[in-house]
């Protein structure tokens, strides 16, 4: 496979006010020029390290500039019936909200998720000869529990089922239609109001679950010549993980500890799987061995495009787990 198909992106969000005013250093520079990320330890300029990825986006970049280089080309694609996924990978803290929603009723500072909507309904307003069925869908995975987040019981645990001709999906998954943005983005409030209700409820952190927003595409069209009609179905997929940080940090005990476990268990399967892809010589990619990449199976590989961001933070305090973000985006390049 060629790495055309995995693309690997960097984003550094700025310092933030307590970081300022706590004088941390900035270790982290961003070289659009090379698509370089330089990291130092904030001692020793020679033991400065040196990153290479598909694309790189410093501090003050524009979340419209973010939306051209990453999602625009999927949607695109997703538009003429392939498969997409984009995820957002990073500790805590980093920008992976940020980068996936955003602020959503906000031009200028609203995310990815918000500027698909807006994006597909042109495409679909503008295709005379075509018709368009757009649905979407919004689920959390937590503790390896799957939740609707615009099912009628966000705490309901769905089940994953798979058939020889379906492939892997959740069962009985809300799934609505969507014709505008203004019904694609109450959706998206409704599923991300929700995540935050449950959090509470269940007294844990969304920091420690992934969601996934999920656009379905069909078109249908005409083919002189041909009776029957053409189909063409692709969806993309919106992933927020969870925060990747290390458990050791946080002290975690009892169920904490047991969330921790399988974060890293499902982030360490999509790791697996993206650098399996991405070395192509791989007879085995490992789907099956977490929810996330079994419920992504058939968005990731194959005839498929999948981008990576990874968010970090430029300061002093975050070295190692910056470094840590750094080489596991480096190995799914
Ligand atoms: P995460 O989802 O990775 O935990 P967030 O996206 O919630 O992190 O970001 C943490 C804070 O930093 C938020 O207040 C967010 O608005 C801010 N932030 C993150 N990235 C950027 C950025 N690139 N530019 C400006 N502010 C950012
Ligand atoms: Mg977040």
């Amino acid at each position: 496979m060629s790495s055309e198909t995995v693309k690997v992106m960097v984003r550094a969000r700025p310092m933030n006010k307590l970081e300022i005013s706590k004088g941390c250093a900035n270790i982290v520079q961003v070289d659009p020029q090379t698509n370089q990320i330089i990291l130092s330890n904030g001692k020793d300029a020679e033991a400065a390290k040196v990153f290479t990825y598909d694309y790189v986006f410093p501090p003050d970049i524009q979340q419209q500039t973010v939306y051209e280089n990453s999602a625009f080309p999927l949607v695109e694609s997703v538009v003429e019936g392939y498969n997409g996924t984009i995820f957002a990978y990073g500790q805590t803290g980093c920008g992976k909200t940020h980068s996936m929603l955003g602020k959503p009723n906000d031009e200028v500072e609203k995310g990815i998720i918000p500027r698909t909507f807006s994006h597909i309904i042109n495409i679909v307003e503008s295709a005379n000869d075509k018709n368009f069925l757009v649905r979407c869908s919004y689920i959390e995975i937590y503790n390896e529990e799957i939740h609707d987040l615009l099912g009628k019981d966000a705490k309901a645990r769905m089940d994953l089922k798979e058939y020889p001709d379906k492939g892997v999906f959740v069962k009985d998954l809300t799934m609505n239609v969507v014709k505008t943005v203004a019904e694609m983005e109450k959706w998206m409030n409704i599923g991300t109001e929700n995540r935050s209700v449950g959090a509470t409820a269940m007294n844990k952190d969304s920091s420690r679950s992934h969601s996934i927003f999920t656009l379905y595409i069909e078109c249908s069209y005409k083919v002189e010549g041909d009776t029957e009609d053409h189909i063409t179905a692709g969806k993309l997929n919106l992933v927020d993980l969870a925060g990747s940080e290390r458990q050791s940090k946080t002290q975690a005990t009892g169920d904490r500890l047991k969330e921790a476990t399988k974060i890293n268990l499902s982030l360490s399967a999509l790791g697996n799987v993206i650098s399996a892809l991405v070395d192509g010589k791989s007879q085995h990619v490992p789907y099956r061995d977490s929810k996330l990449t079994r419920l992504l199976q058939d968005s990731l590989g194959g005839n498929t495009k999948t981008i990576m961001i990874a968010a970090i933070s430029p300061a002093d305090y975050n070295y190692e787990e910056t470094l840590s973000t750094l080489r596991y985006a480096s190995r799914a390049k």
